[in-house]
């Protein structure tokens, strides 16, 4: 391993499987063609019965804390000669396969439900959905409520939303894992910037929405029957049903995960995430931002072509500006890359000069 801090760097444009290749593409069709059977067909249950799981959502649970844990061996091999680095990912990988995989197997067992508890609403978009937290324990459901309404935003604020997106969810987790090898794809135009900023602020609006609306259902018993029937009905174009569809099944993982090869792997973190948009509102109110060494940086562009989130982190480097972007999610890849040390990571208050900071134009490279 090298100890610089740039090992693998110089191959990621090299190889195919990591440059939108041919061999990229018949791993996207894999990866989508799998997340079509997984919710659109019963072919894994079978899979899963023989395997002694209950069914095939554990054993997806299964193979997703797999993918993690070979995706972590294969990002701490080129990037774990950081503390910062191998710390997260060891907590990441152990709060998916803990919470998320886990505990929701053993629960049932002593007659409990069948709870992830590292994943929180809109993330996890029915967790306060009256149908769901009245079908919990109330020790649960006081658990969701509070982790979705409090205690994420305040540690968002406190912490940035580092502590969420980069070491908590199982998302992030399999993005800074098994999606490692795709990171430089992400695009860091001003096109895609826009694209993000009102995407991602349109799915959190759905997400509340879609909650307001159920709480109202619930609130009034079902009593109007065609709110009623548009908003919780069963049909698939209810409010409730085609929330789970589109953003539930379509953008989080058939295309969220399936263009991990093409896009890079925060395509659903970056563009489609209501958590993520959400705990971006408060990081940007808070304390945490990447600090800029004033007049070391050579413009490499490391930290851009490494940022997941396709931030262009050089263009504040190269103007000495200490910034905070909602999307960052604090994987601390652009300090790692920077040769000249250039970045840090901060929770602190902001100086006079943050705060008087100007908006820089975000630059097509
Ligand atoms: S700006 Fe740095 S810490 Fe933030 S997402 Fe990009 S690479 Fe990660
Ligand atoms: S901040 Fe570091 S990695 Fe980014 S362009 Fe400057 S020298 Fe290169």
């Amino acid at each position: 391993m090298d100890q610089q801090g740039q090992n693998g760097l110089m191959r990621t444009f090299r190889e195919p499987w990591r440059s939108r290749g041919a061999l990229a593409y018949v791993v996207a069709a894999l990866l989508t063609g799998f997340y079509v059977v997984l919710y659109w067909t019963e072919w894994l249950t079978p899979a899963a019965v023989a395997l002694g799981l209950r069914s095939k959502w554990l054993l997806y649970g299964a193979l997703y804390s797999v993918a993690m844990v070979g995706g972590a061996a294969y990002y701490l091999r080129h990037h774990g000669n950081s503390r910062y680095n191998r710390v997260r990912i060891a907590v990441n990988v152990g709060v998916q396969v803990a919470l998320a995989f886990l505990l929701p197997l053993i629960m049932p067992l002593f007659g409990g439900p069948e709870a992830y508890l590292s994943y929180f609403w809109p993330l996890s978009y029915d967790k306060l959905w009256p149908s769901t937290l009245s079908s919990l324990p109330v020790y649960l459901a006081l658990y969701f409520i509070v982790g979705s309404l409090l205690v994420a935003p305040l540690l968002a604020y406190r912490y940035g939303k580092r502590w969420y997106c980069s070491w908590v969810c199982g998302c992030g987790g399999l993005a800074n894992t098994f999606g490692d090898p795709w990171r430089h794809l992400t695009a860091s135009s001003t096109r895609s910037w826009r694209f993000e900023k009102v995407s991602v602020h349109t799915v959190m609006f759905v997400a509340v929405l879609t909650t307001f609306l159920l709480v109202l259902d619930a609130a009034t018993d079902g009593a109007t029957g065609t709110f009623h029937w548009l908003v919780a009905g069963g049909q698939w174009w209810s409010v409730k049903q085609l929330y789970g569809l589109v953003v539930g099944a379509i953008l989080a993982g058939v295309v969220g995960v399936g263009f991990y090869p093409l896009f890079g792997p925060r395509l659903w973190c970056r563009n489609f995430c209501p958590m993520a948009a959400m705990l971006g509102l408060f990081q940007k109110l808070g304390r945490f931002r990447i600090a800029v060494k004033k007049d070391m940086c050579i413009s490499c562009g490391n930290c851009t072509t490494y940022c997941e989130m396709g931030i262009d982190v050089r263009s504040y480097a190269q103007s000495n500006q200490s910034f905070t972007r909602a999307a960052c999610v604090g994987c601390g890849m652009c300090a790692h890359v920077c040769p000249r040390g250039v970045l840090r990571l901060e929770n602190a208050p902001r100086e006079q000069a943050d705060k008087a900071r100007v908006r820089l134009p975000v630059v097509d490279l």
